[in-house]
């Protein structure tokens, strides 16, 4: 049964969702909106882990469209705590009056187009659907939590956790015993608090992650104030960057310099704190011999923390800084100090099974009382798959992105018309400060729909060559850099059976140009029609 005629469906009450509902209704549209939670914030309503918060400064991972907003919002930590940040969307949701047209606890389970009617079906958990001329995917790039297959976890008798689908009422450890499986960055943020409380701790490492500290500390209000005295000139300067982010990337590369000045440098970052120290040179992210100095800073630093040579080792990176998601910590190296704390290394001590009171990994049992998987998500296209979507001609897109996703500019795909995706593969994501990223889209797309309605016409699609030629370039820029390099989740290597292909677009400024460009010449590589 198709139930409301509806202009716009949006998927997802994260930010993204959140942002272009208001957008979308300010221009007068009928949009709802659904989503799987029971709450606005997406990311901040499930990642409800010990120490989850974010790892771009609050004073930059915040909307900017309303400039009330960001003077009134007070943020108190430089990194604010998931739970402040849940606050922060519930506000939001307050203030612009978003819940009204956000239908929760409803996951949409397939959306298909109907060429007749030129409209979307979209379709719920619950056996309703609804027709709506757009539908938008607001799914979120890290919001499909990867579970691991792990032989034997049927018959573990303790209670496990995931890191992305968090107990609301909170988890106490005191007195279990308890692993952790994974070490990236939901992880090294969770380990230095699980460990306060757990008599004893196991960390199970495949793969050691960089991190950087934090350097974390409350928010000098003198320093907030001027930030937004600033406001508009700050978020213009961050927009110039390659990652969207205000930290300065120094223009000197890493090979031009003596071992000295690079020292210097990475030490001056290494006390800020937080992802700039990626920006210490221009060519860390091009230039092997110059990243490897970057990267023996950083084992310097673990060796100089943890005592036990053995377990410094184990922790310490041989991949290219930066290929892997940069990690921002608070204590987490200090952490493998504790005595309750133990490192296994799965590399050398494979996982063989989970048994009903452990781990057993290499020849060895490990007793918990619960684990805890940090084993990431299936980034950028799990929660898209996951919902059987059908454009023209009923193609699905699981066959179409079968070696991989496809997009125009990470926000349309060739063959679904009227079908967006906010930070898609293809577009700068989790490469760059998401909330601004996610702006631009909403407004990029907000702005497709009003120049569509302000003609008359009812339908946009991307044409194939467009798709094509995007495809090969975000590609180009990828080999260009070492972002390919290592086996990571912007590639897709840690989900099983997932295809191998970088997908997040490198460079915030020269994409934005492209899609403005796109914009100002009649929706260029796109095909409009009534
Ligand atoms: C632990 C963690 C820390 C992070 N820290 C940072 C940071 O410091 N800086 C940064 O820039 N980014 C960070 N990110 C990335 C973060 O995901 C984005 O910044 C941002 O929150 C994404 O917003 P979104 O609305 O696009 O997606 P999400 O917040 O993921 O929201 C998507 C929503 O869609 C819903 N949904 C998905 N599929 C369906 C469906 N089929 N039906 C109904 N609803 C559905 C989900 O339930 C979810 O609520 C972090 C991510 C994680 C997991």
């Amino acid at each position: 049964m198709v139930g409301r005629e509806l202009d716009a469906v949006v998927v997802g009450a994260g930010f993204a969702g959140m942002y272009m509902l208001h957008r979308l209704r300010g221009m007068g549209l009928a949009v709802r909106v659904f989503e799987a939670g029971g709450e606005v914030g997406g990311t901040w309503y499930w990642n409800r882990y010990p120490g989850a918060r974010c790892d771009v400064e609050s004073v930059e991972y915040s909307y900017q469209f309303s400039d009330e907003l960001q003077q009134e919002w007070v943020w108190s930590e430089r990194y604010a705590t998931q739970p402040e940040i849940l606050r922060y969307a519930n506000h939001v949701a307050d203030r612009f009056d978003l819940r009204r047209d956000i239908q929760f606890d409803t996951r949409v389970t397939a959306a298909s187009f109907d060429e007749a009617a030129g409209r979307w079906r979209i379709a719920t958990g619950d056996g309703a659907e609804v027709s709506a001329a757009f539908c938008i995917m607001a799914t979120g790039c890290l919001s499909s939590p990867n579970r691991p297959q792990f032989k034997g976890l049927e018959r573990f008798q303790g209670a496990t956790y995931q890191t992305g689908d968090w107990p609301h009422e909170g988890v106490d450890f005191t007195g279990l015993r308890v692993g952790v499986i994974g070490t990236g960055s939901s992880a090294i943020q969770a380990i230095p608090l699980i460990a306060q409380q757990a008599p004893h701790l196991f960390v199970f490492q495949r793969t050691p992650n960089y991190a950087v500290p934090a350097q974390n500390a409350p928010l000098d209000p003198e320093v907030q104030r001027k930030v937004k005295a600033n406001y508009a000139a700050l978020r213009a300067r961050a927009k110039e960057g390659r990652t969207g982010l205000l930290y300065p990337i120094n223009p000197l590369p890493a090979s031009a310099v003596s071992a000295v000045e690079q020292e210097r440098e990475y030490q001056a970052r290494w006390e800020r704190g937080g992802l700039g120290f990626i920006g210490s040179f221009v060519d860390l992210l091009v230039d092997r011999r110059s990243n490897e100095s970057a990267a023996e800073f950083i084992r310097g630093k673990i060796r100089a923390v943890v005592r036990d040579p053995a377990v410094a080792d184990a922790l310490s990176p041989r991949s290219v800084v930066g290929c892997k998601r940069l990690c921002v910590d608070i204590g987490y190296y200090e952490t493998f100090n504790r005595a309750n704390v133990t490192l296994i290394d799965v590399n050398r001590s494979p996982i063989e099974e989970i048994v009903a009171g452990g781990v057993r990994a290499g020849g060895d049992e490990y007793q918990v009382d619960a684990l805890v998987f940090a084993t990431g998500f299936d980034a950028m296209t799990g929660a898209l798959l996951r919902i059987d979507i059908r454009g023209a001609g009923g193609r699905t897109l699981k066959e179409k992105w079968a070696a991989g996703p496809r997009t125009y500019l990470g926000v349309a795909i060739a063959g679904f018309p009227n079908l967006f995706t906010i930070t898609g593969p293809g577009s700068p994501s989790v490469l760059s400060n998401m909330l601004p990223s996610i702006e631009q889209h909403v407004e990029w797309i907000a702005d497709a729909i009003g120049h569509l309605r302000a003609r008359g016409l009812g339908r946009i699609e991307a044409t194939g060559e467009a798709e094509q030629r995007w495809v090969a370039h975000v590609n180009e820029v990828a080999n260009g850099t070492l972002f390919p390099s290592c086996n990571s989740w912007y590639i897709g290597a840690n989900v099983p059976g997932k295809p191998r292909v970088f997908m997040p677009y490198i460079g915030v400024p020269p994409y934005v140009q492209k899609c403005n460009e796109v914009a100002a010449n009649g929706y260029e590589g796109f095909a409009l029609s009534a």
